[in-house]
């Protein structure tokens, strides 16, 4: 476990899935041999060193995608997954041009998971808090010592390990924005809500920086194959719908 190194790069890192959210909560079974978990990237150095023995043992944990599906892992029910429900909770302040990027955003994010997900994933909109699965919110600013944040996702997960509710809090003026154009803005709101969205789903940090599940960056605005491997490996049966 060598990736437990603080960073404190300012630089548009993507927020973090809450712990409270992720397996390391609660839910974890108590005498459970402790595991390499996905989860630990939270603090992930900017740059994976390659020239300790422990960093390469490291890469080979995260790297090998045909390991089998590790069932401490969090999950919506496949019934669930089916028809996920989406609330947007548009703050008051929020003016109608920046409402309307934003539903492109969030448009096309759904629509490229859902596809990803092969017929197993339906995202629908929900226009009751309380009936969603899936909570949409925004707030103008970051947590102390956290500037470089643009968003995090926080999983509420049931004692077996399934998700039943995800709040996505998204940062409506991040540093990072200062320093892009507006198309480049729209295109950092999109890397962002895919990368929530994922973890909304369930997925964890990805140490490849082509991937939306890349733990720091905002450029990733496609699906990798890598994101895709995430998805099938955490549900098997959006795999049995490929036919492989
Ligand atoms: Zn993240």
């Amino acid at each position: 476990m060598s990736f437990n190194v603080s960073t404190n790069n300012s630089q548009a890192g993507f927020g973090r899935t809450s712990t409270s959210g992720g397996r390391l909560a609660p839910q974890q079974q108590a005498g459970q041999p402790q595991r390499v978990s996905q989860s630990q990237t939270i603090n992930a150095p900017e740059r994976v060193p390659t020239t300790t023995a422990d960093s390469l043992e490291a890469l080979q944990a995260w790297h090998d995608r045909s390991q089998p599906v590790d069932d401490n892992r969090v999950r919506w029910p496949e019934s669930a997954l089916a028809n996920l429900a989406l609330f947007t909770d548009w703050p008051a302040t929020m003016d109608d041009r920046a409402k309307a990027q934003w539903q492109r955003v969030i448009n096309r994010a759904c629509a490229d998971w859902q596809g990803a997900g092969l017929g197993r994933i339906n995202l629908g909109v929900s226009s009751l808090a309380r009936q969603s699965d899936i909570t949409l919110q925004w707030q103008t600013q970051t947590v102390e010592g956290r500037d470089y944040e643009v968003g995090h996702a926080k999983r509420r997960v049931s004692t077996g390990g399934q998700i039943t509710h995800v709040t996505i809090t998204l940062i409506e003026t991040p540093l990072i924005d200062a320093t892009l154009s507006t198309a480049d803005i729209e295109r950092r709101q999109l890397a962002t809500l895919l990368h929530e969205l994922g973890h909304a789903l369930g997925l964890e940090h990805s140490q490849h920086s082509h991937d939306v599940m890349f733990h720091q960056g905002w450029r990733n605005v496609v699906l990798s194959p890598g994101d895709l491997a995430a998805l099938k490996q955490l549900y098997p049966t959006i795999q049995s719908a490929a036919g492989a």
